[in-house]
């Protein structure tokens, strides 16, 4: 999908949400959704992080975005439904969401891995988004067109020794993509997948500490799939399992 060339307004008058905002891919999306025309809305756990991409959009003459602190970690349902609202009574309906925040959890032996781990990767990776999609989808539903997007990864497509809890977190989250994209088939919202490939961020580096970075797509370098399935050229794409690279 990199060779899909989004048109400059691609995205104009379209609110979206993207969680993990303010590093790695999350980031570069945000900031390409904004240069496209979106408002954006940047959710994230480190403020700070969130504050210098509002500003870098902002500089830029971009719309300009929201920031929602948020940690998936602790996060209740009400916090969702609170956010929902607050994002219906500023914009009416939310036109795109791209679920992107995650943890990597621990690599390793299956036998050894930790329980604590485990309920904290699934915690951010599965729980909260299911939580915030059921927040999210009576506003998306009012949008004339709505596109809901997965992050998945190459582990979420087929298992691999040693990446046991977040293979099967992202397992989970094509589950949920797939289930939720047949049940709106047919209707104004569409849910897909991305799995962004090898990509030169700070989760990549943990997983893979003695590879070289700059053998590696920057996150600035895979956006074309995303501006795809956010805007109306994907308008008929539902279900579907993409890769960015
Ligand atoms: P990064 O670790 O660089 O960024 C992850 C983002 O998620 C950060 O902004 C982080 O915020 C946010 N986040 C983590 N935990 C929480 C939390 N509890 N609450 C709110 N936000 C949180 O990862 P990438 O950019 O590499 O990954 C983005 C997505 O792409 C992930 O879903 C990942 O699984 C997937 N992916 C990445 C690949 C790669 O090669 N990079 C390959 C395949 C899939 P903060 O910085 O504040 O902690």
């Amino acid at each position: 999908m990199l060779e899909y060339q989004a048109a400059k307004d691609l995205l104009i008058n379209k609110t979206i949400l993207v969680t993990g905002a303010g590093d790695g891919i999350g980031r570069a999306a945000a900031i390409s959704f904004a240069k496209h025309g979106a408002t954006v809305i940047l959710l994230g756990k480190t403020v700070k992080k969130l504050e210098a991409v509002y500003d870098q959009i902002v500089q830029a003459g971009y719309p300009k975005p929201a920031i929602v602190p948020l940690d998936l970690k602790g996060a209740t349902e009400q916090n969702y439904i609170d956010m929902a609202e607050t994002i219906q009574e500023q914009f009416g309906h939310l036109d795109g969401a791209l679920h992107n925040a995650s943890l990597l959890g621990v690599l390793g032996p299956f036998e050894h891995i930790s329980m604590d781990s485990v309920k904290e990767v699934m915690q951010v990776n599965v729980i909260a988004e299911i939580m915030m999609t059921r927040a999210l989808l009576p506003i998306m539903k009012k949008a004339p067109k709505a596109s809901l997007v997965f992050t998945s990864s190459g582990v979420g497509r087929q298992g691999r020794a040693f990446w046991g809890e977040y293979a099967i977190s992202k397992f989970a989250t094509e589950g949920m993509m797939q289930s939720i994209a047949d049940e709106y088939e047919g209707s104004s919202l569409r849910v897909n997948s991305i799995n962004p490939g090898a990509t030169r961020t700070g989760m990549r580096a943990n997983a893979y500490p003695a590879e070289n970075p700059s053998t590696l797509k920057e996150p600035e370098d895979i956006m074309a799939t995303y501006l795809y399935l956010m805007g109306d050229d994907s308008v008929d794409v539902n279900g579907q399992q993409l890769s960015a690279q």
